[in-house]
């Protein structure tokens, strides 16, 4: 898929430019992040739980213990609202009203499935794994028989989504750029920090290369 079509739900209202629908910058945005916040109602009152995900084609994965009310919950197909953002950078502008944040976001609309296939599960769970850490799944030891059953895996396929992009500096009212206050965009961004070996660490275990070159 190249372009998601917009629908009446997930049109751009506010500044609609900054509407993205195009796959590529869904995608972008999807494979960088690793949490999303996943909304759901039940018996009218709505909840929004952040979560990890991982994405692969056109589905996003989430996971998480068998007894966990919000997989039960999406597993039995009510609608859900799943959004995920990153944030760039403070836009400070020279009036209050004018301040912004560079972000990059996606909000996707859909019913989630049930990965019931214990190969398919794990190998959901083996995607879900590597879209956050590239190179670990070949390392660690995979789940057995019985923790696969205590783990719930859940597909939502992209259908109806949007992305929503900011960039660039502030935009002030004409009259206050003679204002001597400083302005521009403060940028920030998620680093890694030095790993911290576990205690318990067989002697000699040495940091594999895919987590000291970690990047997103
Ligand atoms: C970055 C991040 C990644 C996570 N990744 C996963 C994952 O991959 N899989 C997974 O199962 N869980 C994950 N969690 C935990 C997740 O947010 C839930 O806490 C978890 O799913 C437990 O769900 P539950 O069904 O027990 O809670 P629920 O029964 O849904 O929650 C009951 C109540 O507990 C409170 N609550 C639950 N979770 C949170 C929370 N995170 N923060 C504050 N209050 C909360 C809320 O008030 C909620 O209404 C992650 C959390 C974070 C912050």
């Amino acid at each position: 898929m190249s372009e998601f079509a917009p629908t009446e739900r997930t049109q751009v209202k506010r500044l609609p430019k900054r509407g993205k629908y195009d796959a590529e910058t869904v995608y972008k945005i999807l494979d960088e992040a690793f949490v999303c916040h996943v909304g759901f109602v039940v018996d009218g009152q709505p909840f929004v739980i952040p979560t990890n995900f991982g994405r692969v084609g056109d589905t996003v994965y989430l996971h998480g213990s068998a007894a966990s009310r919000m997989l039960r919950t999406l597993s039995e197909g009510i609608p859900v609202c799943v959004t995920v953002t990153l944030v760039d950078g403070l836009v400070l502008a020279r009036s209050a009203f004018h301040h912004s944040v560079n972000y990059r976001s996606v909000v996707i609309l859909g019913t989630a499935k049930l990965v019931e296939d214990p190969a398919e599960k794990m190998e959901a769970l083996r995607l879900f794994t590597e879209h956050i850490m590239k190179g670990r799944w070949d390392e660690i030891r995979w789940p057995n028989e019985q923790e696969l059953k205590g783990t719930t895996v859940l597909a939502l396929p992209l259908e109806e989504v949007s992305a929503k992009v900011r960039v660039g500096g502030p935009i002030d009212d004409e009259e206050d750029y003679s204002l001597p206050v400083w302005a521009g965009v403060l940028p920030l961004s998620q680093t890694k920090g030095t790993p911290l070996p576990d205690t318990r660490l067989k002697e000699g275990t040495a940091v594999p290369q895919y987590i000291t070159n970690y990047s997103r």
